[in-house]
């Protein structure tokens, strides 16, 4: 476990650090920490450190999700959807979340809404493409502002953000551009009074110090936590 304790100070340490450097109040930035191949018990051992205190779970597979759902139910961690959702899939998805930050279409936000229990809302966050590789899921930033719009005014969904992968590569520059872009996204996205403190989900292991830069409100960590993942993904 100490590993895992170390790990988890010094990227704590990293994220204080870019807040410093941007200006920004310490503590600031929430750590989303991505929790995608870790087994359940690895899951809670990082999440009973004190350091951990306050952090959020994200899962990328709803597969995942589910299979540790039940093991890690005790625990009341706040749970992020942050990857892809197929529609016979989100039945499964909604019992183990508390935001979807991986919603990349109307109809997956109207998907999710028609099956929520009466009375329950949901926070989602429009996941945008801003380097519109091919590879990658989320709306493009031209149909992001629309989409978000739409996603707004769904009965028991609440908008809380935009999320974004950034682009894959070593590029300081473009990754950055990548991340502002998404900044000026949320903040029209006041301007038309589709939210308030929406969130800036950006920035990962590798690149959570631009993402702080460019304005992030939570990171998402997996490998500098977690160490590097077993098998795929
Ligand atoms: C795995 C994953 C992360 C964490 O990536 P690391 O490079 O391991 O920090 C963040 N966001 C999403 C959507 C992920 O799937």
């Amino acid at each position: 476990m100490e590993e895992y304790a170390e790990r988890l100070r010094a990227a704590v340490a990293r994220v204080r650090a870019a807040e410093r450097a941007a200006g920004r109040s310490a503590g600031s930035v929430k750590v989303l920490l991505a929790t995608k191949t870790q087994p359940a018990g690895v899951v809670r051992a990082v999440f009973e450190l004190p350091e951990a205190a306050g952090m959020l779970r994200g899962e990328n597979r709803v597969q995942e999700l589910v299979a540790k759902g039940a093991d890690l139910a005790d625990l009341g961690l706040t749970t992020h959807l942050i990857g892809p959702l197929q529609s016979n899939k989100i039945n499964a998805a909604l019992r183990w979340v508390d935001a979807v930050e991986s919603v990349a279409s109307v109809e997956l936000a109207e998907g999710l809404a028609k099956r929520l229990e009466p009375g329950r809302v949901l926070q989602v966050m429009v996941q945008v493409n801003v380097s519109a590789e091919p590879s990658k899921s989320g709306v493009l930033p031209a149909e992001a502002l629309a989409v978000a719009e739409q996603v707004a005014a769904i009965p028991g969904l609440k908008l809380t953000g935009f999320m974004t992968i950034g682009a894959n590569t070593a590029d300081e520059m473009q990754v950055r551009a990548g991340y502002a872009e998404l900044a000026r996204l949320r903040d029209q996205a006041h301007d038309r009074g589709l939210g308030t403190g929406l969130e800036l989900s950006m920035g990962m292991s590798n690149d959570l110090e631009w993402a702080i830069t460019e304005g992030a409100s939570i990171v998402r960590l997996g490998t500098a936590v977690f160490g590097a993942r077993v098998g795929a993904q």
